[in-house]
């Protein structure tokens, strides 16, 4: 097989007093930001997720457990670096990355830029393989009432 294929998804809570940090981004003046035992970052989650998955390394919660006093408040886009490491030490590189953030507040597009570019960064390709769109859920669930943030991810590794 030269082709592989996966999927990851995340999400987090949105609670006062935590930054809101997505792709490796943090958005200035979030009044609300993602809870969880790392910097929570929700994107970056997903697309580790999504790497792990086409490359059978198992998924992010085996690989980094947040039992672990090394992963508090980790920057993701480090763990990212990590998993990129061990995919390529199995014979693969990136091909492409595509996700979605589900997000009702705050408006992200004006940091769509910058995500793109981190993430890409982050996994040592091209920013024109990087595409991160964003939408909202249209006000239903708990992600529409604002309680969270959710993210969906695929990538396609080839053989290195
Ligand atoms: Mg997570």
């Amino acid at each position: 097989m030269t082709a592989r294929a996966g999927i990851g998804y995340d999400s987090h809570r949105l609670e006062a007093g935590r930054r809101l940090v997505l792709g490796g981004v943090e958005i200035p003046g979030a009044e609300l930001g993602l809870a969880g035992h790392s910097d929570a970052d929700a994107l970056t989650h997903a697309v580790i997720d999504a790497l792990l998955g086409a490359a059978g390394l198992g998924d992010i919660g085996a690989r980094y457990p947040d039992t672990d006093e090394r992963w508090r408040d980790a920057d993701s886009i480090e763990l990212l670096r990590d998993v990129v490491a061990a995919v390529a030490a199995a014979g693969w590189r990136v091909g492409n990355v595509d996700a979605t953030v589900v997000c009702e507040a705050p408006k992200l597009g004006p940091h769509r830029a910058a995500m793109v570019a981190t993430l890409a960064a982050g996994l040592g390709v091209g920013e024109g393989v990087v595409n991160v769109k964003f939408t909202t859920n249209e006000r239903m669930g708990p992600i529409g009432r604002g309680e969270g943030i959710a993210a969906l991810a695929t990538a396609t590794l080839v053989a290195a």
